[in-house]
Order: structure tokens, then sequence, then C-alpha cells
């Protein structure tokens, strides 16, 4: 964290040594630092609470419902029947309140590998955390990839909500994390993967969809605008063995759940998947092409 002038803080985040986002900090709220990771969490001017790892922005609370509502719904309104969902990662919760507010969801199994994220967010991110105590949530305290190769539980949808692929996190980018992935879906299950900036990490963006192209017959990339991370544009991957994130997709189907967001709705689902010609180009003969219409071509 830098001090600017003596009475304004700022928390600076640098990336690829190359450029900086800041955010004015008015004080700090948590400071630790588990096994695997720093962990602040601090109250700015502008942005509401914010959570930091390592010194990476996580989410802050103006800005995650963004986040939140485009790795849930995308995939819950194309599953027909999504009842069994698995989030690896996401610990702060917002994702699991998002997948919650389905009231056709029976369980969802959260795997976060750092207790002091999930203790922070409870106590400083109450609005994010708060399906954290849902019955039907089961919260396990451990490495995702453990339990991926472990489980015998089968799920519609699978949520890979991690941080950048350093440390612990690196193994949820490969290829034998993917074929346990694909191993756990239902026939219309569907993985939706945290992938990165398409401005500044294509040298994990195509690596990551290369090593899912071989375990599902479906693989896509959607956008969604975030104030918070490095180019304001980030990505998912969505893979799935049947389902098509547009042909498959009922736009009258958000509005017949009556859930109410805040980003979501039917015209950003389907606006999402629609890339600008350098993306397409960047990832031409790894993810299946979508024509102006949404069709696979
Ligand atoms: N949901 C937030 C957002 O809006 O972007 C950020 C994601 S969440 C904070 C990322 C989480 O992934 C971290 O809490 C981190 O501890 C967790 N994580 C990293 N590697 C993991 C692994 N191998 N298994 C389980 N969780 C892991």
């Amino acid at each position: 964290m830098e001090t600017g002038d003596a009475l304004s803080l700022w928390v600076t985040e640098t990336h690829q040594n190359s450029m900086r986002l800041g955010f004015k900090v008015e004080k700090t709220l948590f400071s630790g630092r588990s096994r695997f990771q720093q962990v602040d969490v601090v109250q700015t001017r502008d942005h509401g609470v914010m959570l930091l790892n390592d010194g990476l922005v996580m989410l802050s609370e103006r800005d995650e419902f963004i986040y939140h509502e485009m790795i849930a719904h995308v995939p819950l309104f194309v599953h027909p029947n999504p009842r069994r969902v698995l989030v690896i990662g996401g610990g702060d919760g917002g994702t699991v309140r998002e997948v919650l507010r389905h009231p056709g969801v029976e369980r969802v199994v959260m795997v976060e590998i750092d207790e002091m994220v999930v203790n922070a967010c409870r106590k400083y991110m109450p609005e994010v955390s708060c399906a954290l105590d849902d019955p039907r949530l089961e919260l396990r305290i451990e490495d995702g990839i453990k339990f991926v190769a472990e489980t015998e539980e089968g799920f519609d949808v699978i949520l890979v909500d991690s941080t950048d692929p350093i440390g612990p996190a690196a193994p949820l980018f490969n290829k034998e994390f993917y074929s346990g992935v694909s191993r756990l879906l239902t026939e219309e299950g569907i993985l939706i993967s945290q992938a990165e900036s398409p401005f500044y990490n294509q040298e994990i963006q195509r690596p990551m969809l290369l090593n899912q192209r071989p375990f599902f017959e479906k693989l896509h990339i959607y956008l969604f605008s975030n104030l918070t991370y490095p180019g304001g544009l980030w990505s998912f991957g969505f893979a799935s063995g049947k389902r098509c994130p547009l042909k498959d997709f009922d736009p009258d189907r958000p509005a017949r759940s009556g859930i109410e967001t805040r980003y979501y709705n039917p015209g950003v689902h389907r606006a999402s998947f629609m890339l600008p010609t350098f993306m397409s180009r960047h990832l031409e003969g790894v993810i299946d092409p979508l024509d102006a219409a949404g069709l696979e071509a």
C-alpha cells in the first residue's frame, strides 16, 4: 500500500510492472497473511469496501455485482434444470449469493482454500457474503484441485471463481483439472472459468481454453465490464458437452424467474458472447465461432 500526500492514502495495484490502478482509501479494515496469500480489506472513498489478495483487487462493493451476476446467471439460465452447483474459490461469497437466488438450485458446494478470505468477507463485506449460511450450501475449506480429483459427486454447473493462475490457483488452469471437472459434470453440464483480461492476459487465455478443448464439445468465452480490474474488461470461459450459450438460451426465462439483477439481462447475455475482432482472431481454432446472429457458425 502506498501513501500519497500526508492526508491521503491510496491502494495501488501494479499490473505486469507496466501499469498501476489506484483507489483512494479512507482506512484499512483488515490486514493479514494466511498460509496462501496476503489478505487486505480496505474502506475506499468511492468504491466501498474492497478485498485484495496479494495486493491484487479481488472485488469492491461498488462493482462486485457485475462479476457475480455474470458468472452465475449466464450458465444457470442456459442449463435446463440446474440443481447441483460446485463453486471453486469464491471465498467472498458473491458467486454463491447469486447462485442461491435460483429457487431450483438444491445444493451448492463451495470449495475455498483460504479460510482467512471467508472470515474477512463475512465480517467486512456482509452484503457479499450474506448467503454463506444458506442451508443449501456446503462450504469446504480445502484445495479445489484435491476436491475435484477425489469427489464422486456429480454437478450440473461448475464455476471456477479463482484468483489468477499463480500459487494455489495455477493448477486450476491446467488440463488435468479440466479433465476432472468434465468427469463431474452431468450430461447437460456447464463449466464457467475465470478467463482473465482480453487485453493483458492473452498469454493465459488461449492456453487455458486449449486445455479445456479436449473435454468439451462446446467452448466459448464471454465478456463483462469491471471497474476495478486492469483494462476494465474481463472474461469468463463457457464450456459444455451439449449446451450452446445462445441457441439454448430462452430470453424470456430470466423474467419468468423473478430474479432481479443490476447488470445481467437477456440482451447483455447475448451481447457478452459477441467478441471484438482481435479476440476472435486470437482465439481462432480454439473456441467455437458464433456468427453475428449468435449462432454457431
Ligand atoms: N469473486 C471475486 C471476484 O469478484 O472477482 C474474486 C475471486 S475469489 C476472492 C478467488 C478465490 O480463489 C480466493 O479466495 C482464493 O483463496 C481462492 N483459491 C485460489 N486457489 C484455490 C484453490 N486451489 N482451491 C480453492 N480456492 C482457491
